[in-house]
Parts: C-alpha cells; structure tokens; sequence
C-alpha cells in the first residue's frame, strides 16, 4: 500500500503547548515520519494531501465510554430495554462517537454482558465503523447499589450484575472474562442516579467483595475499572490496583497524596459534564436544579471541582470524556469536557487536549497511541481551525475534516480549498 503524506498542516502532537507547522507520512497503519518546522518529507510515489492549513492531531480516547448505553434518561430503562434494539443502538453509538473524532474507547460498562463484548468484535472484523474498543462487563454491584434497579417482587432486569458474597463476584467476573471482557467494572460508591437508596459517599461493598472482584480479575489477566466517588472506594482503587478510577468525587487530600505517589498507575476520569448537565442543563428531563440539591449532584459537582483542581496541581492524569450518552448529555458533545476542564479544573486548553489524546492513549495502554509521533497508531483527525484557540470546534462535525483510525479514513479529507478557518486567527 502507497504510503500517504499530509503536507501543509499544523500538528497538535498530543503532548507539546503549541501547534507546529510540520508535514506527517502513514504507512500502513502506524505514523513513520514526522517533519515540523519547515522541513519536508520526501513525496516520491506517495500519495499526498494537501492540509490547507488545518489542525492534524490524535484521534480522541474516551476512557470511560458507555456505547451500549441507549440514550434514557434513568438506569433502570437501559435495564428494560430489549437486547435486539440495545445491540442497534450500541452500533449506532459506535458510529456516532467515531464521527466525532473518538478513535478509541475504553468502556466504562456494557448495558448488558456481552454488548461491549460483540460490538468490539464486530468493529475490530470491520463490519461496523467505530473507534478501537476495550471491551468491559456490565457494573457489578451489591443489591441496591447503583445500577440495581430491581424491586421486591418486580421483575425490573437490572442493568448490572449483582452479587452480595466474595464468591458471588467470583462467579460473575469468571463468567465475564470467559465470554471475552478486556475489563471488569465495580461500582463500589452509590451516586446521584440512585437516590435516595445508596448516595455517592456510601461504599457499600464489603472489602472482602473488593479485593475478590480484583484479586480474580487480576488473576485472569484483565484489568479494571471502578465507580469510585467515595474516599474509601478511591483508597481500594489504590490498594488493589485499579487503573480506571471513576469519579474520585470525594477523595480526602489524604488520599489524593496515596494516588500522586502512583500517579503513573491510575487515570481518574471524573465525568463531569454529566454533573454540569444535570445541574443546569436537566429540567427537560426532569431534573431541576432543586432536584439535582436534593439528591446530591450539585454536592458531587461542587466537590469535583475542588478535587479535580487539586488533582491536577498533584500531576494526577485527570481525563475528560464519561458518561455522554444519556438524554441530557447527548454523545457527540462530549468535547464540551475540553472546556469544562479550562473553566472549572484550571488546564491550559493544551493540558485538556494532551489528556484527551496523549493521556487517553497511554491509558488504553494496549500500543503505543494518542501522538503524532514515529512509531505510534496512524489514528489522526484534521481539524478546521486551531484548537488551542477554540475547543468549541469539535462539536460542529463539519469542522472535523478528516478522520483516520488504523490507517484507514472513516472521513477522507477534503480538497484544501474547502477549508473555512484553517487561514485565519480565531
Ligand atoms: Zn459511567
């Protein structure tokens, strides 16, 4: 296959604190040249692209993605929704978020055990399009935890896995990791969505159901992700080496010390803007900012903020992305964490990029990802105008010019005359 050469673009390296005027060479489906600063890349019997003056950067990593998901509005209607029209929506999502620029996803959890599973497989067979995918169980929880949704005498399926016993979890993360799962997810805080039974500073698990639900994953080679927004879920999610931490909401500065001595370890993904989203963005759905007091999002976004700002100033790997999906967080406006992460968390907007796709990629930690650099995963978007100067501009699909994941374009890239902003200061 003819290697392909983009010329005339600015590159978003995924780590630096400016855009390089530079030229970048695919072959097959890894990155093999980058020249920046004038310099040229040979083009003989290459095919070559013309950027206009584009952004050329990293394809974004979500690593807390719910593609199976189906866009409701409460846990308990993914619970009810059948498989058949849960496995269209899961392809439509995984379509979706690849439209967007998102080029890998790590699965926050399946809607159903072998969602994540099946879709993963059929991306990676190429019969769908969608971002390369870790592929994680439902949420395994304790009755009445978070993502329980049953009641007495009811049959409500419930969207995870419950168990109650150290064997139980034993039981269910044997039985995931032989249907295929990359991951295990464990929901060992109670949150917001299942008020008023289990709030987001009560761990209802037991530490012997923690250290079963890890130990026996970890045993079998796969690795692991929690929904951790309570100090003592956070301190287990470092005692028992839990690479994704979800949410972090509460976490004591004492624990915040625990994590920056490991912080090469742990990636917290917090999901903020589904606290932002419920907060001032909820009432369509029912949610008023009256409601999301009541039941402690407006606590858990207030306490985001606070710990996320000092996550940051410990070099904790803060990620954006999580949870978009749901009716009030619609996926595709996912970016709009990009800029959450400037106004609330106090990034430069080059950190919130270079956690999207540098941090992101080292996260997924599968093979080298999430850089233009020689060497790494040809998965590259070019975007329309400079990024550093808008991050609103990820949000418009038209302004996403070209997608490529595995060397391979999901958008071709357009003439160089179409390109709208690429010229001027934004
Ligand atoms: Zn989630």
């Amino acid at each position: 296959m003819q290697n392909t050469v983009f010329t005339n673009v600015r590159i978003f390296d995924g780590v630096s604190d400016r855009l390089q005027p530079g030229e970048v060479e695919i072959q097959g489906n890894r990155i093999h040249a980058v020249a920046k600063g004038g310099e040229r890349l040979s083009r003989d019997g290459k095919s070559v692209v013309d950027g206009g003056g584009a952004t050329l950067m990293p394809g974004f990593v979500n690593t807390h993605g719910h593609l199976s998901y189906p866009a409701v509005t409460t846990l308990e209607e993914i619970g009810r929704m059948p498989i058949e029209e849960n496995m269209m929506e899961a392809s439509y999502n995984a379509r979706t978020a690849l439209d967007y620029g998102f080029t890998a996803i790590v699965s926050g959890a399946a809607a159903k055990p072998r969602l994540d599973i099946v879709l993963r497989n059929e991306i990676n067979a190429g019969r769908i399009p969608g971002p390369r995918m870790l592929a994680t169980s439902p949420e395994l929880t304790v009755s009445g935890g978070l993502a329980d949704g049953n009641m007495w005498g009811r049959q409500i399926p419930a969207n995870g896995l419950v168990a109650d016993s150290p064997d139980g979890f034993r039981q269910i993360v044997r039985a995931m990791v032989r249907e295929g799962v990359d991951l295990i997810k464990f929901n060992n805080s109670g949150d917001s969505f299942c008020y008023p039974k289990v709030g987001s500073i009560t761990n209802p698990m037991t530490e012997e159901e923690v250290r079963a639900i890890c130990e026996t994953t970890t045993n079998l080679g796969r690795r692991l992700a929690a929904h951790a927004h309570a100090d003592s879920s956070v301190a287990q999610c470092i005692q028992y080496g839990v690479e994704f931490i979800y949410h972090a909401t509460f976490v004591t500065d004492r624990t915040i010390e625990a994590l920056e001595k490991v912080k090469d370890k742990h990636y917290v993904t917090p999901a903020f803007g589904l606290r932002y989203n419920m907060h001032f963005e909820g009432e369509p759905w029912g949610i008023t900012q009256e409601i999301s007091e009541r039941i402690g999002n407006k606590r858990e976004f207030d306490a985001t903020i606070e710990n996320m700002t000092k996550m940051r100033e410990a070099g904790i790997k803060v990620l954006p992305f999580g949870d978009y999906g749901f009716k009030m967080i619609p996926l595709g406006t996912d970016a709009r964490d990009l800029q959450h992460m400037v106004n609330y968390f106090g990034y430069a907007p080059w950190e919130a990029l270079r956690a999207a796709t540098a941090y992101g990629g080292e996260a997924y930690g599968v093979e080298k990802l999430g850089r233009v650099k020689p060497g790494y995963l040809a998965d590259l978007i070019m975007v329309d105008g400079d990024p550093l100067s808008n991050l609103a501009l990820f949000l418009d699909r038209d302004r996403i010019l070209m997608i490529m994941k595995d060397g391979q374009y999901h958008k071709a890239p357009p003439p160089p005359q179409s390109h709208r902003h690429a010229a001027v200061a934004e």
